[in-house]
């Protein structure tokens, strides 16, 4: 493809050297005449960064929304879900790495121009686009293009993402965004420096964005890998900032670690670490915590925080009862928090 093929990216400035200052996310790349960014994604043509991934999806899938995950989000609907190749984080666990870790010519890349994905989010009835997969920050300008439609169209847009992204690009990139999943990889800046190549701030910042100045519904993933963040005092640690900082009713989701990419030496996490995960959290006093990659029915429903009736019960990512009554439940009344 020549560059007149490509969409001409956003927030970037002129550096020395002919080289481009990328401000979409905190690694705030330089990058030089024909090289691309560290996400393999956002290239420098002749002066120009170009957004290479912008319009070429890696393939579609129809998910149920539970699996991004989001469980107080429109609850058993399904959600059609695509990313690109590439990622501006470097994580060496990573469970998505044959797309993440993809430059544009290694994957199987579609074309879908933005209407083109409203389309088939219509054919398929739809009712939310997700973007997911590989972190959609690094593809913003396709982000703000497809969910700008979706919300005229009245289709909603999620995000699954790390929340690594510059403080002004954000503003653009959650302009239409309805609903996310925020990535909190771990709690300590180790962890961030040695194994995702990123830093712990950065997200933590989002996250107070998100919900001190947005309207966007969310909901937090953390992945537990043995030795690395599992400890009890990382995770009371979280539990705490989240608690001050977010309040308790963001629901928190503990999942296991399958051996991946350049950590497949470790082991898979075991179930019990991520149930004491989820204990623990719900005795600091988070409201709704659950569990995933694990097979523990009663840890992935959602109970009424003040009667504990089960008001939504799962099994993996199946719906088997909804017992809310206009999203409250029908014991007690206590409204659930969430969109429903
Ligand atoms: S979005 Fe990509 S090119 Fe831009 S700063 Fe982040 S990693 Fe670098």
């Amino acid at each position: 493809m020549n560059s007149k093929s490509y969409h001409i990216a956003k927030w970037w400035e002129a550096a020395e050297n002919g080289k481009l200052l990328c401000t979409l996310c905190p690694r705030y790349c330089t990058i030089g005449d024909g090289q691309a960014g560290f996400c393999y994604i956002r290239q420098n043509i002749n002066g120009t960064l170009y957004s290479t991934g912008y319009g070429r999806p890696t393939g579609f899938a129809i998910d149920p929304i539970e699996k991004k995950p989001l469980n107080h989000f429109f609850p058993g609907t399904d959600v059609l879900s695509f990313g690109t190749a590439g990622c501006n984080l470097g994580c060496k666990f990573c469970q998505n790495w044959s797309i993440s870790k993809a430059r544009l010519d290694d994957v199987q890349s579609t074309n879908a121009s933005p209407e083109d994905v409203i389309k088939l989010a219509k054919k398929y009835n739809t009712p939310s686009i997700a973007f997911t997969y590989n972190d959609p920050v690094i593809f913003g300008e396709y982000v703000i293009d497809i969910s700008k439609i979706a919300r005229q169209e009245k289709i909603n847009s999620v995000m699954v993402t790390a929340g690594y992204i510059d403080k002004n690009a954000r503003k653009d990139v959650f302009k239409y965004i309805d609903a996310a999943n925020v990535d909190l990889k771990a709690f300590t800046e180790r962890f961030y420096n040695k194994l995702a190549f990123a830093h712990l701030n950065d997200v933590l910042e989002t996250l107070i964005w998100l919900k001190k100045e947005t309207d966007i519904w969310f909901e937090i993933t953390t992945l537990l890998i043995p030795d690395e963040n599992d400890s009890e005092e990382e995770i009371k640690n979280m539990c705490e900032w989240i608690l001050q900082n977010l309040g308790d009713e963001i629901p928190l989701h503990f999942t296991a670690f399958q051996p991946h990419f350049k950590m497949s030496h470790k082991q898979p996490t075991p179930a019990s670490t991520v149930k004491k995960a989820c204990n623990i959290a719900k005795n600091l006093g988070i409201k709704y915590c659950y569990v995933g990659n694990i097979h523990d029915h009663e840890m992935q429903n959602t109970y009424c925080p003040k009667c504990n009736s089960i008001l939504i019960e799962r099994d993996w990512h199946t719906i088997k009862v909804n017992n809310l009554v206009k999203s409250k439940c029908a014991n007690c009344d206590v409204q659930l928090p969430g969109r429903f």
